[in-house]
């Protein structure tokens, strides 16, 4: 039987729950029957726009018992709609304004987002989904985690793993890599802003920082070798990628977005805006919520271009050198705009390549792993991922 945790009225019988039943900590919106039964509720029940409501009676944040409700526009809209596409929580999207994400999977806390919004949010950055709201609850142990969240609605949002892989098909097909670049370059200058935004958390990282980026990655190189042959063959070759990050010490780190990749990045109306600060899922909290080197991030986005590539090849005819030089095109112009645009924002420093190389190479570790536990029809990624990348070679 799911068990009651805790409760945050928004209106007359409508609220936002905390349930604990056998899968794990849910936040959940409730509504209350004719009958008097609570029931969770869907899109069309009215429990997202009660809580637009609750936001708009009050902007700043107020705590009510273990609840702490941050809000910051104001609006109040009507309408609800289910968001209609895959996703691990629940999303309402409201009078095409808003959109309200219950976390139905919540995460053990400390959470990342409510501090690197903030943050991004003070910095005046624009390039994300204007936040709206935050609920977060504190568990009996203190630490806080995002109950519900409410950002402006996008309208048309497709993620990277759809504009991506369609502009890669395109430019392959027609020879023009004009579109990627275009596009390529766009997203490294938002990286780059979004970065500048977070620079007011820089620091050093320590000695011990750089161990434990060492020794994760290690990890994933001994559980990667035992799933899969290819990597165990280069088992060497992949190792001396990844020692760099023993060598770290002194790197700036930033609290930076921490799960970067081209599904995170949304296009609508023409425009890219980053989403999802929830940190790296694989992570146990404690290490989600630690600062970053940028080129974490840099890497997220690099690879998982490569990556988007490959399902490219993967579902279409298309000459695969053709794909290969859109591949490269757009990670490089990818990489200058980047550093282009955060040298002109002023904090170049922020950035130290070094271990790029190292962290491109984890991610695709990480999508063996990931593959051969869950995803078994994904390993056709990291099959050509990894040889792709040995190939590149160690970068002058
Ligand atoms: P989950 O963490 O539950 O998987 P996400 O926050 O990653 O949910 O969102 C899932 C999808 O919902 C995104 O890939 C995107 O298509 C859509 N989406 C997310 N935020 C917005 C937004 N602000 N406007 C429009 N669509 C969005
Ligand atoms: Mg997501």
């Amino acid at each position: 039987m799911p068990e009651l945790l805790d409760a945050l009225d928004l209106a007359d019988g409508r609220r936002l729950a905390i349930v604990a039943d056998d899968g794990g900590l849910s936040a959940l919106p409730m509504v209350c029957d004719a009958d008097g039964q609570w029931r969770r509720a869907a899109a069309g029940d009215g429990v997202a726009e009660a809580l637009l409501a609750a936001l708009a009676r009050e902007t700043g944040v107020a705590t009510q018992g273990a609840f702490t409700v941050a809000s910051w526009a104001g609006r109040v809209a009507l309408g609800e709609r289910p968001i209609g596409v895959d996703q691990t929580n629940q999303s309402v999207i409201v009078g095409d304004a808003a959109v309200v994400k219950w976390a139905t999977h919540l995460q053990e806390g400390p959470h990342p987002a409510p501090r690197r919004v903030a943050v991004l949010r003070e910095a005046g950055f624009g390039g994300m989904p204007s936040p709206w709201g935050l609920v977060t609850w504190r568990s009996e142990d203190g630490v806080q985690t995002v109950a519900a969240s409410v950002d402006e609605y996008l309208p048309g949002a497709v993620d990277g793993w759809t504009w991506a892989v369609d502009l890669i098909t395109a430019a392959a097909g027609d020879g023009d890599v004009g579109p990627v670049a275009d596009a390529a370059a766009q997203v490294g200058a938002l990286v780059a802003e979004m970065h500048a935004a977070l620079s007011v958390t820089a620091a050093p990282a320590s000695a011990q920082d750089a161990h434990r980026w060492r020794d994760a990655a290690f990890d994933l190189l001994g559980q990667a070798c035992s799933l899969h042959d290819f990597a165990g063959d280069r088992r060497s070759e992949i190792a001396g990628a990844l020692e760099s990050l023993g060598a770290l010490a002194g790197t700036p780190v930033i609290e930076g977005h921490g799960d970067l990749h081209v599904g995170q990045v949304l296009l609508s109306g023409g425009r890219f805006f980053v989403t999802d600060f929830d940190g790296n899922p694989v992570l146990p909290a404690a290490q989600r919520i630690l600062p970053i080197p940028a080129a974490l991030d840099v890497a997220g986005m690099v690879q998982s271009l490569s990556h988007a590539a490959i399902v490219a090849r993967k579902y279409t005819d298309l000459d695969p050198t053709a794909l290969a030089d859109v591949d490269a095109a757009g990670r490089k112009t990818f990489l200058a705009a980047y550093q282009r645009r955060l040298a002109s924002l002023g904090p170049a420093e922020l950035y130290d390549p070094t271990p790029l190389r190292a962290f491109r190479m984890q991610q695709v570790l990480r999508e063996i792993i990931y593959a051969a536990r869950h995803l078994p029809r994904w390993m056709y990624v990291p099959d050509a991922a990894l040889p792709a990348l040995l190939d590149e070679g160690v970068p002058s």
